[in-house]
Parts: C-alpha cells; structure tokens; sequence
C-alpha cells in the first residue's frame, strides 16, 4: 500500500512541504501523473457529461475555430440538457424552490465574464459572455445580470421541470430544511480548450449545490476560484464544494503553480493538497476535482477523493478519465 506521502513525494512536487496524515491513495494516482495529450486542437470537460460538450466544441476546434467560441458551445449543451439536474435546464432549485445559475468565461487574453444568481435564462455562459464583450465589468448579479440578459435579447424561460419540482417536493419531505451541502446532488460543468492557434479558453456553468439557501453563490462563477486563464501558462476549472474551492482560490492557485514549473497533474495535485490538509483524516462528503491544461496540451486532473471524471477529446481520442485521488 503506498501512503499519501509515499505518493506525494514520487509526484515530485518541487519541494512542497508535505502534511500528510498518513493516509493512503489509490496506486491508480500514479498512473495518471502526466497525461500527454496528441497535440493542438485539444478540448477536456469535467465529469462524463463534458463528453457531450466536448464534441460541440469539438465541431468548432477540429476545422480551425476559436477557443472561446468553443467552450461556450460546449457549455450551452449540458445547460439545454433537461435531464442534467446540475446545470441550466433542468437543473434542481435552491432550498426555495427558485433554478437560480452561476457561470463564466475567460480567454487567453485574460478577458472574463461572470453572472451570478442568475434567474430564467437557459443560457448562463452565453450571458457571461455578453458580460465580457459588452460591458466593462466582469460580474453581474441576480435581477441586474437578468435585466442585462433581457437588453441583449435573450428569451426567458421556466427553468424547473417537472422532474425537478418532483425531486425538490420529495427533498422537503425528507430533509430536515436545513443548508447542509448534498455532496450527491452537485456537479458542475467545467470546460478548457486550445485551439490551433495554441490560444486557450475556458468555461464554467452550474446550478450550483442542489436545495443550498436561497441567494447562495458558489465557487463556479468566481473568476479564479472555479475557472482561471492565463494565455501563456495554462488553465484551470474546479468543482464540487464551491466553499472549498473559494477559501483557496483554486483555480487561480493552479495556474500559479504551473508558473512556477508545476505540471498541470502536480499543480492539481497540490491545490488539492491545501484542501485536503484542513479535512483531517477524514475527508467526509467533501468533495473537490480540479482539472487543468497547458498552451502545449498537458493535462492535470486530481480531487479530493474518488469518482471525479474528465472527458478528453482531440484528434486521436474520445474518453472519460477517472481522475487520481487524495483519498
Ligand atoms: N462547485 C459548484 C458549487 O459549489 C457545485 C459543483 O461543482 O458540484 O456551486
């Protein structure tokens, strides 16, 4: 059995200083160190349903297209998605009932465009993306982001299906009402790319924790919590406990460690690593996945602990990936 230690240190983190507990990882986490990809263009999407927005951004990547353009098509297929209860359309409602979204984009420029608490539009990331290119502000909110929404012409929708009416109405009956996080009830999607032109993008969208109080925002819409890009090092997308992700800044903090020479997979390894050291020995139902990708099309991913997937798509491949973890 390799200890957490054992295995932090054969990641070789440069040096980091290592509080490990004495906890143990699964010998799957040394496999998955360094994931070369083929080459440019490359498109990678947290959990397995980014396979489906990897191939919408796949359409646009494999003939010459942008990265932006990209992972905003790759994020609007789960947002349309009614049986995703975890993102857009169909995605289950705060503790009062209301489908309330969070999203954002940003560009290899540095360019980024966040709504937050956003209500009655299926669209969140396309928004955020107005939000970049039409204003000169990163973040807008609740009724201000839906009147922003409306003045570019987007359409309104009801966003609770029934299913998801059905699913809250059985939560009420069950639960005790009060806002703990349903580690079962929360994924969001989180999609980076690189182009041809070795330009990267990424994306972020969410109905965040499922039954959470109302007016809570996560980590998702965050620009550097759950989403960073840096055109010349590389980016970054989290998720799960939003909380988590916000207190360390992750995705931020992902994208300085490959500054500083970490591999996309150790600098995942290491922000996850700062979670895991105030989770104890037990991590609970805590659940964090961080996955990231260079100029040249190195992947990290690393989470908390098992049952985090990314999905990769690019000239030569078309997988879900489990992702290595702490636990
Ligand atoms: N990170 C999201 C949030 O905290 C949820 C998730 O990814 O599961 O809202």
């Amino acid at each position: 059995m390799t200890t957490r230690r054992e295995f932090l240190t054969s990641c070789a983190l440069a040096g980091a200083a290592l509080t490990t507990g004495g906890k143990t990882v699964a010998h799957a986490a040394a496999q998955q160190r360094e994931s070369e990809s083929t080459g440019r263009p490359l498109v990678v999407s947290t959990w397995s349903f980014g396979q489906a927005a990897n191939a919408a951004a796949w359409n646009l990547l494999a003939p010459g297209g942008a990265a932006l353009d990209a992972v905003e098509q790759g994020a609007r297929v789960p947002e349309s998605d009614p049986a995703n209860r975890t993102v857009g359309l169909g995605g289950l409602p705060d503790r009062d009932g209301h489908v309330t979204l969070d999203a954002c984009v940003m560009d290899h420029a540095g360019r980024a465009g966040s709504v937050c608490f956003l209500e009655g539009y299926e669209h969140p990331v396309s928004v955020a993306r107005k939000v970049m290119e039409e204003t000169p502000h990163v973040m807008l909110a609740g009724a201000g982001a839906a009147q922003f929404a409306a003045e570019q012409g987007f359409t309104t929708r009801d966003l609770l299906t029934d299913d998801a009416r059905n699913a809250w109405n059985e939560w009420r009956k069950e639960a005790r009402y009060e806002p703990t996080a349903n580690a079962e009830r929360h994924d969001t999607l989180g999609i980076l790319a690189v182009d041809q032109d070795a330009h990267l993008a990424g994306a972020c969208t969410t109905s965040g924790m499922a039954f959470k109080l109302h007016g809570r925002v996560g980590d998702s819409p965050i620009i550097g919590a759950a989403l960073y890009v840096d055109g010349e090092i590389g980016c970054a997308t989290a998720t799960g406990h939003g909380e988590f992700v916000m207190r360390t800044l992750g995705s931020f903090l992902v994208v300085e460690l490959m500054r500083q020479g970490r591999s996309p997979q150790d600098a995942c390894t290491e922000a996850v690593e700062r979670i895991v050291r105030s989770l104890g020995d037990d991590p609970g139902e805590t659940q964090v996945g961080y996955l990231a990708l260079d100029p040249r099309g190195r992947i990290g991913a690393f989470a908390v602990q098992p049952g985090f997937q990314y999905a990769v798509r690019d000239g030569a491949r078309d997988e879900i990936i489990d992702a290595a973890s702490a636990f």
